[in-house]
């Protein structure tokens, strides 16, 4: 009797110490990471009329086609969040716009806008990305944007001190770390290619500039320059319903892209084979080889390529495409990285090739064991 009483007890205790053991463990380990949420940008509205063409604005051109996107996603990627930045005619300052993505902790920011320029023959779409101009015509489509900054009460204070109009603030972009530039110009490239092969759009390129909108948004983020209204012709095809469906259906596939290959990468399986002994074995060779190599040279580059919330065999997935796989942890994640040098020239070409297998890939580096951002040692 004494037995029972106590044992019953007992059994209880273990069971309730399993059960919290066990279900916070293996809720981790199998649940996958999903690209959850897009914030989709219209830019300009209300008393901010963005560029101006013969018979239309930028920002009701660009407020229509963003919410053609918005809508092509909910109805095609049901478990995907949008989050607008404005969905009416309203002025939403350009800090606002990045702190409502931030806030909604966004996988991917999409701002969309309609661009113009003195010479009406120039047409066609260019997707950019945060940095440092490289042309004199980058620099200007980014001043156009940010001199909206002008309209917003105390601009100089919130923005501090950046004059949108003088090319000398523009510094701030070249001193600027952009963790997110590799997964940014991803995007940027999918939009494009959706755009000259599915939509037969005229395809200006992926650019670079700085963009403030982009700036503070701490995600991978695009701006797409959608066409321009200074020429008459795709002016009209901006202003129509067909134009702005197939201009929508373009965005929107290229994020639907870029959501599977973010899904493929940062989840390569949770069901995988077991590892066998000999990779473990080559894994902890690995991690030897690149302690000798770490000695040698303090930062060492490496390609990243996939991550799992399971460790996998070297022959799973993309993993099986290269022949030099090593993995680290972190934040309870398995990592797999190709190729090391302590070079950051020749890791640039490792990854160029690696792109061609893994187009998503990016560089990481490493000071000894601990990963650092590449921009501060680049
Ligand atoms: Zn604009």
């Amino acid at each position: 009797m004494t037995l029972y009483t106590n044992t019953v007890p007992k059994i209880q205790v273990c069971l309730l110490l399993l059960f919290l053991f066990i279900i916070p463990l293996k809720a981790q380990d199998n649940s996958p990471i999903r690209f959850k949420t897009v914030v989709i940008d219209a830019g300009h509205g209300g008393k901010d009329s963005g560029a101006v063409g013969k018979l239309s604005q930028e920002k009701n051109i660009v407020l229509s086609i963003a919410l053609k996107v918005g809508a092509y996603i909910k109805e095609n990627m049901p478990d995907v969040e949008v989050v607008y930045t404005r969905s009416t005619d309203v002025f939403v300052p350009l800090d606002e716009r990045a702190e409502i993505a931030n806030k909604a902790k966004a996988d991917l920011f999409v701002s969309i806008h309609g661009n113009s320029i003195s010479n009406p023959k120039i047409y066609g779409a260019e997707t950019f990305v945060l940095g440092l101009h490289r042309s004199e015509e980058n620099l200007e489509v980014a001043k156009k944007e940010n001199s909206v900054i002008i309209l917003e009460d105390d601009y100089t204070t919130k923005y501090e001190g950046f004059d949108p109009t003088q090319p000398e603030s523009y510094i701030i972009f070249e001193l600027m770390q952009n963790v997110y530039l590799d997964q940014s110009i991803a995007v940027a490239s999918l939009v494009q290619n959706q755009f000259e092969q599915r939509v037969g759009r005229h395809n200006r390129g992926v650019k670079q500039a700085g963009f403030l909108v982009l700036r503070k948004t701490s995600m991978p983020g695009i701006l797409v320059e959608v066409g321009f209204l200074s020429n008459p012709k795709e002016e009209k095809y901006m202003m129509s319903e067909d134009g702005q469906s197939y201009i929508a259906s373009g965005i929107f596939r290229a994020i639907r892209d870029y959501r599977d290959r973010f899904e493929a990468r940062n989840n390569i399986s949770v069901s995988s084979p077991a590892l066998k002994s000999d990779h473990a074995k080559q894994s902890d060779s690995a991690l030897d080889d690149s302690k000798k190599e770490k000695k040698a040279s303090k930062i060492l580059f490496r390609v990243q390529i996939a991550s799992s919330s399971q460790k996998v065999s070297n022959e799973y997935g993309v993993l099986a495409l290269f022949n030099d796989v090593w993995m680290y942890q972190e934040n309870n994640m398995y990592k797999y990285t190709t190729g090391s040098s302590s070079s950051y020239k020749e890791i640039c070409d490792i990854l160029a090739e690696v792109r061609k297998k893994v187009p998503d890939s990016f560089i990481v580096a490493f000071d000894g064991s601990e990963r650092v951002p590449v921009s501060s040692v680049e």
